[in-house]
């Protein structure tokens, strides 16, 4: 028999189970304490309920986690971890801190089926969507910093919570595991769990229409951003593979609808590649895809991933774009990459870690790469 996983069930059902072999149903509460608040990875670690309580809860409840295997560390601070599923996949998620303020890029998938040319976990191919427990344990362990990452600390409480910004922009496409996704976000948001306000928190999808119209229906207080990165069919066609299904059109329906239920602005994320995506021209485009709704734009030099044959834009080009768009009244940030060093940064989350692991599979423990 599969053993359902406990961070998949209700406090109520937790209580039932305890009912049912006549405990009492306050230790729901405190079981669900641990989980949410005070983030166990495993049953042994809730020291407040007795030892036959842990053991029945093992026996009848699976507990996947997510446990740090790989650290780099990036010349400005960026650090990137890998992380192993109890069943042996990878995913990976980036810390980027900047003066007081920390931002998690979360990975919601292990690999990713959609293969964007441009991006180092495209070409992985798709192993598995993560549970919401598992998205859950990279917020979690990334709260703890280094130390707590490294197991000398534990994952912080939540009014101790570093994390001023979580964005699901890592390994996976969160819309195609949408249901955990949300579920995660429940509980990194729930004043019972991490209490991140959802305001900073934002979900960035290449753009699935019947899922974004789903989602606009459950009126997220999240934030979405759109990967866009061209607003030309037939260039999308090559780089982002899944716009032959969904043509731009059908993007642009889709996010009419989500900002009609919504009233919300969203983001549109812009990846520019050298000669492909960066002239006037395509800024021109991009401006006309703009008109039907409120967006502020994020323009992304591009960070090479190795055989991918797109390259970094010429700053020049960079600028001329960016102030085409604002001749036309478009709000527009340009954005700064992080963590290049050590292929962290937009697009590059899952080459080389992963890489790594193919060569030292064999004898992994923790470790740390400082790469200063
Ligand atoms: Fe998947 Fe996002 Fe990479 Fe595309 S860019 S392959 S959707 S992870």
């Amino acid at each position: 028999m599969v053993k359902p996983d406990i961070r998949q069930v209700t406090v109520e059902e937790i209580g039932d189970f305890f009912s049912a072999r006549n405990k009492p149903r306050f230790h729901a509460r405190q079981v669900s304490e641990w989980l949410w608040k005070k983030s166990a990875r495993s049953f042994s670690e809730m020291t407040n309920l007795p030892k036959e309580i842990r053991r029945e809860l093992g026996d009848h409840f699976s507990f996947p986690a997510l446990h740090p295997e790989h650290i780099q560390k990036s010349r400005d601070g960026t650090l990137k971890v890998a992380f192993r599923t109890d069943d042996g996949n990878l995913t990976e998620s980036v810390l980027i801190p900047s003066g007081s303020r920390h931002t998690a890029c979360i990975s919601s998938q292990s690999g990713c089926p959609l293969g964007c040319v441009f991006c180092a976990t495209g070409r992985l191919g798709f192993r598995r969507n993560l549970t919401a427990g598992e998205i859950f344990d990279q917020v979690s362990c990334l709260s703890a910093g280094e130390e707590g990452l490294t197991g000398k600390a534990r994952p912080r409480m939540p009014e101790a919570n570093p994390l001023s910004n979580l964005v699901f922009m890592g390994m996976g496409e969160p819309l195609l595991n949408y249901e955990q996704v949300k579920l995660a976000i429940e509980k990194i948001t729930s004043p019972g769990g991490l209490g991140m306000s959802p305001q900073r928190i934002t979900v960035s999808s290449v753009g699935i229409p019947d899922l974004i119209r789903k989602m606009a229906d459950d009126r997220p207080r999240y934030h979405f951003a759109l990967s866009l990165h061209t607003a030309n069919n037939e260039k999308r066609n090559r780089i982002v593979p899944v716009n032959r299904k969904y043509p731009v059109e059908s993007l642009s329906e889709a996010m009419k609808y989500y900002h009609k239920v919504t009233g919300k602005r969203f983001t549109i994320e812009f990846i520019l590649f050298r000669e492909f995506n960066d002239s006037v021209e395509d800024a021109k485009e991009l401006a006309a895809f703009c008109r039907s709704f409120p967006v502020k734009i994020n323009l992304i030099g591009y960070n090479p991933v190795e055989g991918s044959g797109y390259r970094k834009p010429d700053p020049l080009r960079v600028e001329a774009f960016r102030r085409e768009l604002e001749r036309r009244n478009l709000v527009v940030n340009l954005r700064k990459s992080r963590g290049g060093d050590i292929d962290a940064a937009c697009g590059q989350l899952a080459g080389k870690v992963i890489t790594d692991y193919g060569l030292r599979i064999t004898d992994y423990g923790l470790r740390m790469t400082n790469d200063q």
